[in-house]
């Protein structure tokens, strides 16, 4: 049986194997009125830049006159649309996804977007988030009839629009808002109507943009960048924005006053070209550094960064210590996330073949290594090992984040429990397993400087436990719904 957050969370708040829901997505939506791209075109360049977000399974859906194309499958977008991006040519609208997962059932089957046939005609769906209460929500509208083809929750969610079309799809959509709980940046389209809705807490980031008078939607800015759109705004928390050939019209549902971006897309997740809420990605990793070199200044000749996510933290660090950065290791940049072997022998050799000491920086040397994050734990202990190996006379390790104690379960992959470091072991005893001279976090007080003056408040629940939406609660609340009431 697969076990959803949202149910062994009811059971018991902490499970071994808990990561086998959570997703990690990027939604990409456009809609052209004229002919500068082909709108497949777009998705497909726009879910490029955002293959980051996820590298397991990728797909687009065009609105090609009355039709729905859907185009989906497993790999990265180059190898999934390699001979068939021209079959979703020559319509209006199109949206796509891409999406990693650990979830090892019918993989194919839950990529996305997902297509559906409703009164209304046909809708696609695509999801970046996680909700908390969709198996509650599930069982009731199984009992009540409904049959699904997936384990996604986004099924759930095209469900509910589909129960409640009559009224319209924005309306669909605001009632679907009131039942859902947890995270979602989606991105809809209709027949003839591109829609884009964030949760009410904003969680999971969404972006809007413009190319001449044609509108665009992403998970992340730089997406816009690479087919020359320009940023407008990022969509609100709860809001719902609808465009077709009437123009943009947006809708503010009911806004928590408790707004909670996941801090994590600035730590590690987002692109750093990427701007989010009004803060750029690169800046606070920069700030993060800097925060680290106030707190802990050690003596040193070379300051180093775990590539990629971890080099602007690292500039960062160099420049307000004044140690000069360097190269510490590179990194082969043909591994991705891909890289997930089942043998463990395999999968010992990963980090060996992702990342080396760069001998002629390191030899002799003193050096600050700063990375982004310590999940597991185990990177960081090759990392150590690798410059020790390649003569590194000290290793001062710096995080530019605080320990990861907890799980996620608004759709970033940490593992559970269990496998976090940080959720069983002191910094000193970190310190020890990693084989550091030192090691040292950046506090979630600092960590939370570095996106001052951001639109909104932030989830900071890997860091803390403390979770934007309370999944015990949410669910029982579920439980008690009458759902024949609310989609009336
Ligand atoms: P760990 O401590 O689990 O061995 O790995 C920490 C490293 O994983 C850091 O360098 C960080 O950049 C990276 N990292 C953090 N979060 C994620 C994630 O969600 N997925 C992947 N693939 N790497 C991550
Ligand atoms: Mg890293």
């Amino acid at each position: 049986m697969r076990i959803t957050p949202s149910t062994h969370y009811q059971y018991e708040r902490i499970k071994p194997d808990d990561d086998c829901m959570h997703e990690e997505c990027g939604v990409f939506g456009i809609y052209m009125e004229d002919d500068v791209y082909d709108p497949a075109e777009a998705a497909y360049l726009g879910l490029y830049a955002l293959q980051h977000r996820g590298q397991e399974s990728a797909g687009i859906a065009s609105v090609v006159k009355d039709d729905i194309r859907l185009y989906k499958g497993m790999g990265l977008c180059a190898e999934v649309f390699k001979n068939d991006l021209d079959r979703l040519y020559g319509g209006r609208i199109a949206i796509g996804h891409v999406r990693y997962s650990t979830t090892g059932d019918s993989q194919v089957l839950n990529a996305q977007p997902l297509v559906m046939s409703y009164r209304g005609g046909k809708m696609a769906i695509a999801h970046n988030g996680n909700l908390v209460n969709t198996d509650v929500l599930r069982k009731k509208l199984e009992e009540d009839g409904a049959i699904f083809q997936t384990t996604l929750d986004t099924e759930v969610m095209a469900y509910l629009l589909a129960k409640n079309a009559k009224d319209g799809m924005v309306e669909s959509i605001k009632k679907m808002m009131e039942v859902v709980k947890g995270s979602y940046a989606l991105v809809i389209t209709t027949n003839d109507t591109l829609i884009g809705v964030r949760d009410p807490q904003g969680i999971r980031p969404l972006a809007l943009g413009r190319l001449d008078d044609n509108f665009v939607l992403a998970s992340e800015s730089c997406a816009f960048d690479t087919i020359d759109a320009e940023f407008i705004r990022d969509v609100r928390p709860g809001e719902i924005v609808v465009i077709n050939k009437d123009g943009f019209h947006s809708y503010q549902t009911s806004l928590s006053l408790d707004t909670a971006l996941c801090i994590f897309e600035y730590v590690y997740f987002a692109r750093p070209d990427s701007d989010i809420d009004g803060i750029s990605v690169y800046r606070a990793r920069e700030n993060m550094g800097r925060r680290l070199a106030q707190a802990y200044p050690v003596e040193a000749d070379l300051v180093g960064g775990v590539p990629d996510s971890a080099t602007p933290a690292a500039v960062g660090y160099a420049e307000e210590s004044g140690i000069p950065f360097k190269k510490a290791l590179a990194k082969n940049r043909y591994v991705g996330r891909t890289f997930i072997q089942p043998k463990q022998s395999l999968r010992d050799r990963a980090v060996k073949l992702k990342l080396n000491a760069m001998k002629r920086n390191v030899h002799g040397k003193k050096i600050i290594l700063i990375d982004d994050s310590i999940v597991r734990g185990t990177t960081s202990r090759k990392i150590v090992e690798m410059l020790r190996l390649a003569g590194a006379r000290e290793v001062h390790m710096q995080i530019s984040s605080p320990p990861v104690t907890c799980p996620c379960y608004f759709g970033i992959d940490t593992p559970s429990h269990d496998q976090l470091m940080g959720a069983k072991n002191s910094v000193e005893e970190m310190r020890k397993i990693i084989g550091a001279d030192t090691l040292n976090f950046l506090t979630k007080e600092d960590l939370l400087k570095t996106v001052e003056g951001a639109g909104c408040n932030f989830c900071t629940g890997c860091f803390d436990g403390h979770y934007p939406v309370d999944i015990k609660k949410a669910c029982a609340q579920t439980q008690k719904l009458d759902l024949t009431q609310v989609f009336k």
